[in-house]
């Protein structure tokens, strides 16, 4: 086994159906804010805005975000330029993870940028491979792929057991997004 060390950090995925995967590691980052540590958030496939990431902006000094998506969802097939964006965000983060300057580094719906094929598994296998022992990784997203799974020291999947948008209800701002 690992021994426990400060300097150690760890790969989390958090991944299901169930809501809780980004506000898990939204909460991760606060704390980690809160405790003094430097952190990146960089959101995949998604562009528009979230209040949670309004709210983190007054956090400044210890957090910083980049949205890798576009003002759109992805329907069906992914466009040229969601495939350049996405590209263009692990490559970003990739560099970022290297350089050590963060000691959280949270990879928003990086399983569902994979699941849609908007860059490849070893690109973000390669991320992690390169990531400096001390820095803390998180991924979230649905359908991650075994081989994160395996990667990670932590997982834990959300499950649907019961959501209110089978009853009709619509996301709302500042509960869903
Ligand atoms: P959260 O951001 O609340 O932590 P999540 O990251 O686990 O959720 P995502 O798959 O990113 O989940 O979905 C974003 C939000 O949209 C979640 O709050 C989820 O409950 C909600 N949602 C998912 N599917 C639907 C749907 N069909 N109708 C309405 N809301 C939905
Ligand atoms: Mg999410």
């Amino acid at each position: 086994m690992q021994p426990h060390t400060p300097t150690q950090g760890y790969i989390h995925l958090y991944t299901g159906n169930g809501k809780g995967k980004t506000t898990a590691a939204i909460g991760l980052s606060v704390r980690a804010a809160g405790a003094g540590k430097r952190v990146f958030i960089g959101q995949f496939v998604k562009g528009m805005p979230y209040a949670e990431l309004d709210a983190l902006k007054a956090l400044a000094s210890h957090i910083t975000i980049r949205q890798y998506g576009r003002d759109c969802f992805i329907n069906n097939a992914p466009t040229p330029p969601d495939i350049e964006a996405a590209q263009k965000g692990l490559a970003e983060m990739t560099a970022i993870v290297c350089s050590g300057a963060y000691d959280v580094v949270v990879l928003d719906e990086i399983c569902i940028a994979l699941y849609y094929r908007l860059f490849s598994l070893e690109a973000v296998l390669h991320l992690i491979d390169s990531k400096p022992a001390a820095t803390e990784l998180v991924l979230t997203g649905r359908y991650a792929p075994r081989e994160l799974v395996d990667r990670a020291h932590l997982v834990t999947e959300m499950q649907d057991i019961k959501h209110y948008y089978r009853q009709g209800v619509e996301a709302r701002k500042g509960i869903e997004f």
